[in-house]
């Protein structure tokens, strides 16, 4: 019962998976703009978006739970 309910109400795996790929996202978005960031670094980065955004689209299509 608990997958039934958890689609509805918005899956905590779900959201978790969000919150990664925003804090992600805000650390890249921090740091760029402290610094220059060089290409390696910068690529990095993008890479850990990608995986994040990849989990998360993954989780959608395993569980059906997007909102
Ligand atoms: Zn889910």
């Amino acid at each position: 019962m608990r997958g039934l309910l958890n689609t509805r109400l918005g899956c905590p795996d779900h959201e978790r998976l969000e919150e990664e790929l925003l804090e992600t996202r805000t650390r890249g978005q921090n740091l760029s703009r402290l610094r220059r960031l060089t290409p390696p670094e910068r690529a990095v980065l993008e890479q850990r978006e990608r995986a994040a955004l990849t989990r998360l689209r993954d989780h959608e299509a395993e569980h059906c739970c997007r909102r």
